[in-house]
């Protein structure tokens, strides 16, 4: 299957080559020539799927590349979401010649506004600051033909409902709808009818294809052992281009600290951080400058990173779903990938939802050449950091036991 039948002109295919597809994606080859014909989709489909690209290059195919306010208008719940859109529409422009531009919040308006006073033919944002522009006049939707709403269910969750409606309501009625979404709940179905036009359904079923392509271990180890362990397993297995998962904002600074001490160079990522501080660490995993990248749940979907080798499940994140989008993060696009999760003997409950989740019985292992007796070399993040003057490098074994 190549892109060539999908209906894409001679500029799109261009695009698509320069950026090194060969082959459609399940949810580009389904979603393409529909939003070409003209007819609204809903796409149930996550992250690492393709579906980027799915809704990019048939949407610039139909804006014209011409003044006077956006033609589409792509609408995503975060700032990371929405710079990886900018950047795919951005590469696709270099040989359609439209202008593209993104707006998010925590960041200076005035280069924002610029771009928007130049004038744009696809423009990408986060809700609250689009609505922002709009209220100081400074964003325009009255030309708005194609809309797109990226990770609805993830905007629910966000409770951004209240300002994508006020976005709805402020573009022409008479315009195409896309709309994205990587679980179709009741809430999503409630916004599909109510928003779009007799709806194309396309699909891919969810998970099924990273879950195959991924190698998922879990290891067994003491609470106290898990920094000590990665670090073993960074180390001896030559772990490069990592994402570290753990439960809290807290436990990813602390992990980033230990791998730091122990010279891997590593960063973390989570909702505490600001947007420049996210942008660096994501960008330095991308060009190679450090190797692990420790994040929570928060940032978890919508990272997108290229040839990330293996995730690491530092803490078994709370629900299952977590699990799927975490693991995620690796072999996309038909590539292979690891998924590795400590497991400590609290977690062992968690696993098992997992496992019902993705229909299968989870391998352990045992870590060639880690000593399981040794408690002393990394001290465990959560302890050390609670208890600032005596670092604690106590065993498992002797937790829930009192001092005399
Ligand atoms: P997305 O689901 O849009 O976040 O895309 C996930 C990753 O797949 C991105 O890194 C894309 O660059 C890559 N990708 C998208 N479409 C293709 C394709 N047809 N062939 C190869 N890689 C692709």
């Amino acid at each position: 299957m190549s892109f060539d039948n999908l209906g894409l002109a001679p500029r799109l295919l261009e695009a698509v080559a320069a950026m090194g597809y060969t082959s459609p994606t399940p949810i580009q080859r389904d979603a393409i020539p529909t939003v070409l014909e003209g007819r609204d989709v809903v796409g149930c489909a996550q992250t690492g799927t393709g579906k980027t690209a799915a809704f990019v290059l048939p949407v610039m195919q139909r804006i014209a590349a011409n003044p006077g306010g956006p033609r589409a208008l792509v609408v995503t719940p975060t700032r990371e979401l929405a710079v990886q859109i900018e950047d795919v529409a951005g590469q696709v422009a270099k040989h359609t010649k439209h202008r593209v531009a993104v707006v998010y919040g925590g960041v200076g308006y005035e280069p924002q506004i610029k771009a928007l006073k130049r004038g744009v033919d696809l423009l990408v944002a986060t809700p609250g600051r689009l609505l922002d522009l709009m209220e100081r006049k400074v964003a325009d939707l009255s030309h708005v033909d194609v809309l797109v709403l990226d990770e609805a269910d993830r905007m629910l969750d966000m409770g951004f409902w209240p300002q994508v409606r006020k976005i709805i309501a402020a573009v022409p009625a008479e315009r195409q709808n896309l709309l994205f979404s990587a679980t179709m709940t009741s809430d999503v179905m409630r916004i599909v009818s109510s928003t779009l036009h007799d709806p194309v359904r396309v699909e891919v079923a969810p998970a099924a294809k990273p879950i195959e392509a991924i190698d998922q271990r879990v290891y067994p180890v003491g609470g106290m052992q898990k920094a000590q362990l990665l670090v073993h397993l960074i180390r001896e297995d030559d772990l490069d281009r990592v994402i570290v998962f753990t439960r809290t904002k807290h436990r990813a600074d602390r992990v980033a600290k230990v791998l730091h001490q122990h010279g891997i160079k590593s960063a973390a990522i989570h909702g505490d951080r600001s947007q420049s501080q996210r942008q660096s660490a994501l960008e330095s995993l991308k060009s190679g400058r450090c190797r692990v990248l420790v994040a929570t749940d928060v940032v978890a979907r919508g990272i997108d990173i290229d040839d990330v080798s293996h995730v690491v499940n530092y803490d078994l994140p709370n629900s299952p779903e977590d699990y799927v989008h975490r693991i995620g993060r690796t072999a996309r696009a038909g590539k292979s990938g690891t998924a590795v999760s400590l497991l400590s003997p609290e977690e062992h409950e968690a696993l098992r939802d997992i496992e019902v989740k993705i229909g299968a019985v989870l391998d352990t292992h045992d870590a060639e050449g880690f000593d399981y007796s040794d408690h002393r070399l990394v001290p465990n993040p959560e302890r050390a950091a609670s208890r600032p003057v005596r670092t604690v490098y106590s065993s498992s074994r002797n937790r829930g036991r009192r001092r005399r």
